[in-house]
């Protein structure tokens, strides 16, 4: 039997639609994970009554409920007294506990309020959850066979102390699931097209997710005891699909292309035009880059892609500065620029002005240099401003990935 979640999330800041409750969305996620069934999300205004009303009838409804916020040292903070006076137990303060605020406090900021203590407040009875970032710690109550866990808000310490507990929380027969992301082959597509495998075994329920940043991921999931059959629908489609697969796991595109280049000791730089520096800026997100990332520049203008980057006045005014020729030269020039072993070079019309009749918004060239040749295409994507650059990146980053395979000599670059 699957054992069943509620996760309130309290806070004025986000009934006021302040905030959004990013809290509940990577909970739930990590719960079906867990084995859980999210039977549902509320969110709560920082009121005695209601918080004690909804923790009751969560009680009553749920194996596992989860309160995130209201923790704080503030008048308004106040999960910890409606979780003692519903379920009748005592608040005691943990006079270790708050020995080490009222220090912490003193080390960081001087002096130290009355209320910092406010936060050592432990229900009788439960386990502390240390809270590695910030100060209130989680806490952990049993109450008849099921269990309350009252996080922090703040996403930055509710999210370790939710790991740290995760094994702990987890339900006996936990569900298993597999996730192949792809790129390249349209969702509907996809489905379509291997819908014999991918629905093989009615018992597992396939879920399908397509995003501007991630591709199309499906998901496979059912209880343990479908592993084997999920395992063979995943062991005959990832073949099928071939280097359309770019990972398995959580990682995203640039995860994949970072490590692919460090495994490897490549490295990369960019020359990005109409994605104005998001492909590097969120290449830097990464920790640990620098061991593959050379460089990269924003040649917006015609004249910064020629002195920049070497392209031929020539170049932009025959083909203009959305085209294959002139992305090829910048890529050129880039690659020289940063002496890396791989360069890709983006420009593209992001709209929603600027187009011409023969090359509609959308329009976007790639090149891409690798040690030995250097290799183009145009693509038209379709969205607004933001997502066709964010398409741009998703697509500059597959077009490396598949070009480091091909050099490396794993894989043939597929025909688009
Ligand atoms: P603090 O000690 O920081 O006050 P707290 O446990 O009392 O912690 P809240 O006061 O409820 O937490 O929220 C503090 C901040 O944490 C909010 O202003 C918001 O930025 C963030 N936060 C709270 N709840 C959520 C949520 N459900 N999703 C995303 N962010 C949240
Ligand atoms: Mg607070």
């Amino acid at each position: 039997m699957l054992k069943s979640a509620i996760i309130l999330a309290i806070g004025n800041e986000l009934v006021e639609g302040l905030i959004l409750d990013t809290n509940s969305k990577y909970m739930s996620q990590r719960l079906k994970l867990a084995g859980y069934y999210v039977v549902r999300t509320e969110t709560l205004p920082d009121n005695l009554q209601i918080m004690k009303d909804r923790i009751s009838v969560a009680l009553q409804d749920a194996d596992l409920i989860i309160t995130s916020g209201g923790l704080g040292p503030t008048e308004d903070d106040i999960t910890r007294e409606a979780v003692s006076a519903v379920i009748g137990r005592k608040l005691i303060v943990d006079k270790k506990l708050s020995d080490e605020l009222v220090q912490r406090a003193i080390k960081y900021y001087g002096k130290s309020a009355e209320s910092v203590s406010k936060q050592a407040m432990i229900i009788e009875g439960a386990t502390v959850l240390d809270n590695p970032v910030g100060t209130a710690p989680g806490q952990l109550v049993e109450v008849n066979g099921k269990i309350i866990l009252i996080l922090p808000g703040p996403p930055s310490e509710l999210i370790p102390i939710f790991e740290n507990v995760y094994d702990k929380i987890k339900a006996d027969d936990s569900l298993y699931t597999r996730r192949i992301k792809t790129i390249g082959i349209p969702e509907a597509i996809l489905m379509e097209e291997y819908k014999d495998i991918i629905y093989s075994d009615p018992n597992v329920t396939v879920a399908t997710m397509a995003s501007y940043e991630r591709g199309v991921e499906v998901r496979f999931t059912g209880p343990i005891s479908l592993k084997d059959s999920i395992d063979r629908i995943c062991d005959r489609l990832i073949p099928m699909l071939g280097d359309s697969v770019y990972a398995l796991d959580d990682s995203d595109m640039q995860d994949v292309v970072y490590k692919l280049l460090k495994d490897n000791g490549l490295t990369v730089s960019f020359a990005e035009s109409c994605t104005g520096g998001l492909i590097s800026s969120t290449f830097v997100d990464i920790p640990g880059v620098s061991d593959v990332y050379k460089g990269g520049v924003i040649t917006y203008s015609n004249e910064s892609k020629m002195k920049i980057l070497g392209v031929a006045q020539e170049t932009l005014e025959k083909h203009g500065a959305v085209s294959e020729e002139c992305v090829r030269e910048m890529v050129d020039g880039c690659k020289r620029l940063f002496n890396s072993s791989f360069a890709v070079a983006v420009s593209g019309i992001a709209g929603p002005s600027g187009e011409s009749e023969e090359k509609p918004v959308g329009t976007v060239c790639i090149a891409l240099a690798t040690p030995t040749k250097i290799i183009s295409s145009t693509h038209l994507l379709r969205g607004d401003r933001n997502s066709i650059r964010r398409r741009s990146m998703l697509f500059s980053f597959d077009i490396l990935r598949r070009g480091v395979l091909e050099w490396l000599g794993l894989r043939e670059i597929s025909k688009k």
